[in-house]
C-alpha cells in the first residue's frame, strides 16, 4: 500500500465514522421517539379511539393525530356497497356435468360475473372477481350456470368473511358497532351496519336445513334435556327453549310461549324418548326425568323452617346420594328395573312420612307432583338424573342476553336460533365451528 493509498484509505474510514456517529445520534433519538410512543399506545389509559398508530410520513415528534371519525356515514350507505375492482379474475368452468356427471362439458357464451371480496387466513382482505360460466353438457344437453365452492351465488362478501363476521358476533358476542369499527380498523373492510347485519340473516337462511335436520335429531333422541328462559323481543317477553339430546345435539328454539304447544310443534305431539326436565308445568304431559338439583334446592330451602324440614333435607339427600351410587356403578338393566322399584317405595315413605308436617306443604307438593318422574333414568343408561347438562347449556344465552338485552325483531331473534344452534352443537361435540360453519356455507350459498 502506498502512503498516498493509506491516507486515502484512513480518510475514508475517518469520514465513514463521522456518519455512523451520526446515524447512530439518529437512530437513538428515534428509538426514543418510538419508545414514548409504543408507550401511548400500550397505556390502558388511552382510549381505544385514540390508539391509532401514525403514518409513516409523520415525524414522531408531532402530536399523535385524532383518528379520522369512524362510525355510521351521514344519510346511511345501505347494504349495497361500491364494487371495488377486482385484483384477479377466476374463470369458472364445470369439468363435469351436474346432472349426468359426464366431462363432456363445452362452454358458452354465458357468463354470470359475481365480484367476492373475501378473507383468506390470515386477515388480508381479497377481491376477487369469479366468472361463472354458462356450460352444456354435451351428452344430455343439461345447460347451467358453473359453481365455485368460494363464490356466494348472491352478495359481494366470500364465505370467510360471513364466517368472521358471524364469529365476532357469536363468539366474541360483539354488537353491530363493535364489530363494525373493529373490521374497519383490523382488516380494512368498510361495511355498513347493516351491510353486517344483513350478512347474519344471510347466514341465518344457510343454517336453516341444517337446523331442520336438528329438529329431526331432537326427535329421534333417546332423551334430550330441555329448559327455558326469559327473553325479550322487541319489548315483549319471548322464551328461549334448548333442547339437548344424548349426542350432545342443541336446538334453540325462540316463542312467544312457555307453553305445551312449543314442545308438541317441536317434539310432536307424542314425543319418543325421556326429556329431563325442572318442574314447570307446560312439560308435565311428557315421559319424564324431574331434575334431582331443583328438588334438592326445594327441601334446602325448609332446612331452617323447622327441625323436620332439616331431616326432610337429609333424607332427600342421602337418597339421591344413593341414586348417584348406584348409577355410577354402571348397573345392568335387570337390576336398574328392581332398583327403580326400590327407590320409588323409598321416596314414598318419606312423602307419607312428613305429610302430616303443615310447614313442609311446599316441598312435599313440589315431591308429590314429580311422583312416577322421579327415577326414569335408571332405565336409560347414560341420563342424568339433574337437569344440569340443559342449564349448562342455556347459561350462554343468558350471558348474551345479559349483554344485547333484548332482540330488536323477530326476525333477528329467529335468526338467532338457527346460527346459535348450530354453533353450540359445535361446541358442545367439540368441533370447530369455523370449519362446520364454512362447509354449511359452502353449501347452502355456493354450491346449492
Ligand atoms: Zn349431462
Amino acid at each position: 500500500m502506498t502512503p498516498d493509498d493509506y491516507f486515502k484509505k484512513l480518510e475514508d474510514t475517518i469520514l465513514r465514522n463521522q456518519e455512523l456517529e451520526k446515524e447512530n445520534e439518529e437512530l437513538k433519538k428515534e428509538n426514543e421517539d418510538l419508545k414514548k410512543r409504543l408507550l401511548y399506545y400500550e397505556n390502558p389509559n388511552t382510549p381505544p379511539s385514540a390508539r391509532q398508530i401514525e403514518k409513516a410520513d409523520k415525524t414522531p415528534t408531532e402530536n399523535i393525530p385524532a383518528p379520522k371519525k369512524r362510525g355510521a356515514p351521514i344519510g346511511h350507505k345501505g347494504a349495497t356497497r361500491p364494487t371495488k375492482e377486482p385484483e384477479k379474475t377466476k374463470e369458472v368452468i364445470a369439468d363435469h356435468c351436474e346432472k349426468c356427471n359426464s366431462p363432456n362439458i363445452e362452454k358458452l357464451d354465458k357468463c354470470e360475473t359475481s365480484i367476492i371480496e373475501d378473507m383468506p387466513p390470515p386477515q388480508k382482505i381479497t377481491t376477487t372477481r369469479y366468472n361463472r360460466w354458462k356450460v352444456k353438457c354435451l351428452d344430455c344437453g343439461h345447460q347451467f350456470i358453473s359453481k365455485h365452492p368460494e363464490c356466494p351465488k348472491t352478495g359481494g362478501f366470500g364465505i370467510f368473511i360471513l364466517v368472521y363476521i358471524v364469529m365476532l358476533k357469536f363468539f366474541l358476542r360483539g354488537v353491530i358497532r363493535k364489530i363494525q369499527d373493529f373490521v374497519l380498523r383490523y382488516n380494512d373492510l368498510e361495511i355498513s351496519p347493516k351491510g353486517i347485519h344483513d350478512i347474519l340473516l344471510r347466514v341465518g337462511e344457510a343454517c336453516k336445513k341444517d337446523y331442520e335436520d336438528k329438529i329431526q335429531k331432537i326427535r329421534r333422541t333417546k332423551w334430550r334435556y330441555i329448559d327455558e328462559t326469559g327473553i325479550k323481543v322487541i319489548g315483549i317477553q319471548f322464551w328461549l327453549w334448548i333442547f339437548r339430546t344424548d349426542t350432545n345435539e342443541l336446538l334453540v328454539v325462540i316463542r312467544k310461549s312457555r307453553g305445551k304447544k312449543v314442545l308438541e310443534e317441536i317434539l310432536g305431539k307424542e314425543p319418543e324418548g325421556v326429556n329431563g326436565t325442572d318442574g314447570w308445568r307446560a312439560y308435565s304431559w311428557m315421559k319424564l326425568q324431574r331434575c334431582w338439583a331443583h328438588l334438592l334446592r326445594q327441601v334446602d330451602a325448609f332446612i331452617d323452617v323447622s327441625e323436620n324440614g332439616k331431616r326432610l333435607s337429609e333424607d332427600i339427600h342421602s337418597c339421591f346420594k344413593k341414586l348417584r351410587e348406584f348409577l355410577d356403578r354402571d348397573p345392568s338393566m335387570a337390576e336398574r328395573m328392581e332398583k327403580k322399584n326400590l327407590f320409588e317405595k323409598e321416596l314414598e315413605g318419606i312423602i307419607t312420612k312428613y305429610s302430616e308436617f303443615k310447614e313442609l306443604k311446599k316441598p312435599l307438593t313440589y315431591l308429590k307432583n314429580g311422583c312416577g318422574c322421579w327415577f326414569t333414568c335408571l332405565l336409560y343408561p347414560g341420563m342424568e338424573p339433574t337437569n344440569n347438562l340443559a342449564e349448562q347449556a342455556i347459561r350462554e344465552h343468558v350471558i348474551m342476553r345479559k349483554i344485547i338485552g333484548c332482540f330488536r325483531s323477530e326476525k333477528g331473534a329467529e335468526n338467532y336460533q338457527y346460527i346459535a344452534s348450530l354453533l353450540a352443537t359445535c361446541r358442545l361435540q367439540d368441533k370447530n365451528g369455523f370449519d362446520e360453519l364454512e362447509k354449511v356455507l359452502r353449501r347452502e350459498l355456493c354450491m346449492s
